[in-house]
């Protein structure tokens, strides 16, 4: 009687099959424990500003720079930015500034949401603080960063409140039960800015941006209604803005360049290393916000990996 089983190289090739889906097995494992180490490492950011320019403005490259490692970012802007404009408005506006943000975000290397609430009219009400606590949570943030509550520009102010009142809240289930609350309190940051009053901007990380700062600026020039329209007329200085696409960029750069204060340099120089910080041009900083969970040097290096110095 003919039997397969005894024959051997069936026999050959059930073993061989068995310990094909051993090792099938173990290299799934194996990719399952390095996505498990990513997830832990690879911080989530979201980054929340008043209008579709403002993140992009003052955390821009080092978005570029997080994107670039793999850590998932978001730019939220909390307005539609439709009074940001000389000739337009609405809802027309507010399209071409939706656009304007996509495309930025595109070039960022983020993701990038826009909230229908209209420009120059916010308000830290409850309706949007429940907003701003749901795009947090959905996100399931590691890292919040906002505007300080001081600014001339109501929006940016009652941004920072908004961030700040939603700081605890992400936490805790019975608010906004509709989306899970964060198993844990994000870390919030600051973006910088010049207000000294009542209390100036206080460094505690900086960023050197200057290997992607062209990155940057191509960016910022996906928002055309900003960079070349409104913020020049409204500043008195339209008529610098060149026609020509090309030139406009390098002016754009030129423009946007950010002079780094004392300060700043000096907390390069804590993250850095000397000799790495005199060689930076351009830097983005941020201050830790009381609420929420509060980093020390060794968590702020897991957000920033980036900063190399090692005498840290
Ligand atoms: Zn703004």
């Amino acid at each position: 009687m003919f039997r397969f089983r005894h024959i051997p190289y069936i026999h050959f090739m059930k073993k061989a099959t068995g310990f094909f889906a051993i090792l099938m097995i173990f290299f799934l494992f194996a990719i399952a424990s390095l996505n498990a180490q990513d997830s832990s490492t690879k911080k989530r950011i979201i980054m929340i500003g008043a209008h579709p320019d403002d993140c992009d403005l003052k955390g821009g490259g080092t978005a570029i720079l997080l994107a670039q490692m793999g850590y998932a970012v978001k730019f939220v802007s909390v307005t539609n930015g439709d009074a940001g404009h000389q000739t337009m408005k609405g809802a027309a506006l507010a399209k071409r500034r939706l656009a304007e943000a996509q495309e930025a975000g595109k070039r960022f290397g983020v993701s990038y949401d826009v909230l229908n609430n209209h420009d120059g009219q916010l308000l830290p009400t409850l309706e949007v603080r429940l907003q701003v606590i749901k795009k947090i949570r959905e996100w399931n943030a590691d890292v919040v960063i906002a505007p300080r509550p001081n600014d001339y520009h109501p929006d940016h102010r009652y941004t920072g409140v908004l961030v700040q009142d939603a700081s605890y809240m992400v936490a805790v289930p019975n608010v906004a039960p509709e989306t899970p609350a964060l198993k844990k309190n994000p870390v919030f940051l600051y973006f910088q800015d010049g207000f000294q009053r009542p209390n100036p901007f206080r460094p505690d990380v900086a960023i050197d941006i200057t290997s992607v700062f062209g990155k940057k600026i191509h960016a910022l020039d996906a928002h055309e209604s900003q960079v070349y329209e409104w913020l020049p007329w409204i500043g008195h200085f339209l008529e610098q803005v060149p026609q020509n696409k090309k030139e406009r960029e390098s002016w754009l750069a030129q423009t946007r360049s950010v002079k780094i204060s004392t300060d700043v340099r000096t907390v390069l120089e804590k993250w850095y290393g000397k000799e790495r910080a005199d060689l930076v041009q351009q830097a983005e900083a941020f201050e830790i916000c009381e609420y929420g969970s509060r980093p020390g040097d060794d968590e702020l290096r897991k957000i920033f990996p980036m900063v190399t110095n090692i005498r840290n």
